[in-house]
């Protein structure tokens, strides 16, 4: 089963028609790989009765020898802020500890649709603020590259750090992240995954517990480029109770085998602005590395100017922390979630219930985000950021006249160790960590990372790759050409 683990879908597809393995082995095994790498906390909850009964369904379709979508039979996991029926959504968060919602998220509903079959809901930073999976209720999500790290752990990255380990550690071959400022990609990125944040309202928010609904967008984790393709096929699309999803039909995406692939005249931009101060000096050379080898193999590289990156982390945060204070009013100890034991007011129910439900960061954001939009000082933040951001997007319009893709950094560090991160507070952390991913949500834009190779202390260093509005084609193609070029090799069994 090892092997069956380290192939990508369509081969275990192939196994599942020519009744070589079945369904049913299929995930009894990854529910076992589950509870073997219990200690990396990737999983809030596992659906494992569920599992093994949609496992024979599944099953009895191969039987059937009827015509099945190569998800069938798949095992897959979701971020806990996603909505599932009759299976807990908790965030991570002593909010919606005990929350089970009564609909599907699309995403969910979608795969679900496709044959795949969910293993479990995964772990993240509460209500996906962060960037390490380490402000979970439930405890951090570690990651399984260098944990033998004495009596400290490397971190997963976050905020769906949870999703990343499943399927870095081949518990399952893809996961559903969340990404509103990186939390796919960070995690990706740190643990040496393919990380796709499609563009905005490409793929259905329904019933993705809202962060940032201007930004937030389902994001893809997979170990291999051609797994995200076929994820992305079976969830994007115009879903009509998604008032931000894209009208247009979406063409399912097939890419040639890499030996078709041909990058000659491609037009790649470097944004000179994305050498930063905090840049990992590794990363900066791995970042050169592949640029000369993307060169070597036919495309023009050239410099680029995005002027306003180093002010994008900035009016992310006033965005984001706005955007929050008006997401989190829905959870007053009423309607949803926890209710504090406190009866002598209504007011104090309120209050007390989200002063206990929600952590210091949350509650954080809460406060700035209000702060930011009191009357007197709406003009002066919230809407000064909006003006940045319309000239974060504008620097991303004049870049394509140039080029047709960017390629950056995707963090400027490899996983840090958890007692070192966690010594900086969450605001800061974010300001490092997401310094070259959030312009792409602030834009909308596709950005997909992928593992390059590991840096001398045997941790995975990754770039991002940034393209136009719908370029998902171009991107997952130039990114299937450099993981065919660098054969970054996994590590399913830490
Ligand atoms: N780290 C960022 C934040 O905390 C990104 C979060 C995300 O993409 N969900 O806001």
């Amino acid at each position: 089963m090892d092997k069956v683990f380290s192939s990508n879908i369509k081969t275990v597809h192939q196994l599942l028609v020519n009744g070589r393995i079945t369904s049913t082995e299929l995930i009894n095994t990854s529910l076992l790989k589950a509870k073997k790498f219990k200690k990396f906390n990737a999983f809030i909850t596992l659906t494992e009765n569920e599992a093994k009964k949609k496992s024979e369904e599944s099953l009895m379709r191969y039987v059937a020898k009827q015509p099945l979508s190569q998800l069938d039979g798949i095992p897959i996991a979701i971020k806990d802020n996603f909505c599932t029926s009759n299976i807990r959504t908790t965030c991570a968060s002593q909010m919606l500890k005990n929350f089970t919602p009564t609909y599907d998220a699309t995403v969910y509903e979608r795969l679900i649709n496709s044959g795949a079959i969910l293993i479990g809901k995964s772990n993240l930073d509460q209500f996906a603020m962060g960037s390490g999976t380490v402000d979970s209720i439930f405890g951090p999500a570690k990651n399984h590259w260098g944990h033998e790290a004495s009596d400290d752990f490397y971190i997963s990255g976050g905020s769906s750090g949870g999703s990343a380990i499943s399927v870095a550690t081949g518990t399952c071959f893809a996961a559903i992240g969340s990404d509103t400022g990186g939390s796919t990609r960070n995690p990706a990125s740190y643990c040496g995954l393919i990380g796709l944040k499609p563009t905005y309202g490409l793929v259905s928010r329904f019933g993705l517990i809202p962060l940032v609904n201007s930004m937030d967008v389902p994001g893809i984790l997979t170990r291999n480029v051609d797994d995200c393709t076929l994820i992305l096929n079976s969830i994007a699309g115009f879903d009509i109770k998604d008032s931000t999803s894209l009208k247009q039909t979406f063409t399912k995406i097939r890419l040639p085998p890499a030996s078709k692939l041909n990058i000659k005249n491609l037009k790649i931009g470097i944004p000179c602005e994305y050498h930063c101060e905090n840049l990992d000096k590794e990363i900066l050379e791995t970042w050169n590395e592949i640029a000369k080898l993307l060169e070597q193999g036919g495309a023009i590289i050239k410099e680029v100017s995005m002027p306003h990156t180093e002010y994008s982390i900035v009016c992310y945060s006033i965005l984001n922390q706005c955007e929050v204070a008006s997401n989190m009013t829905r959870y007053d100890g009423v309607e949803y979630g926890f209710r504090a034991k406190e009866n002598s007011s209504t007011e104090k129910l309120f209050a007390t219930s989200r002063s206990l439900g929600f952590n210091e960061v949350v509650r954080n954001r809460i406060l700035t985000g209000n702060y930011f939009l009191l009357a007197r000082n709406y003009e002066n933040y919230f809407n000064q950021a909006l003006k940045v951001r319309r000239l974060i997007l504008e620097d991303f319009d004049r870049v394509w006249e140039d080029v047709q893709v960017v390629l950056t950094p995707t963090t400027l560090t490899t996983a840090p160790l958890y007692k070192e991160f966690v010594q900086n507070t969450n605001r800061d952390q974010c300001a490092l960590q997401d310094y070259c991913t959030q312009p792409a949500n602030m834009a909308g834009v596709p950005a997909i990372t992928l593992p390059i190779k590991l840096s001398l202390q045997g941790m995975p260093i990754s770039l991002q790759i940034m393209g136009r509005n719908l370029s998902e084609p171009m991107l997952l193609a130039l990114a299937k050409y450099l993981e065919n070029a660098v054969q970054f090799q996994h590590n399913i069994n830490p």
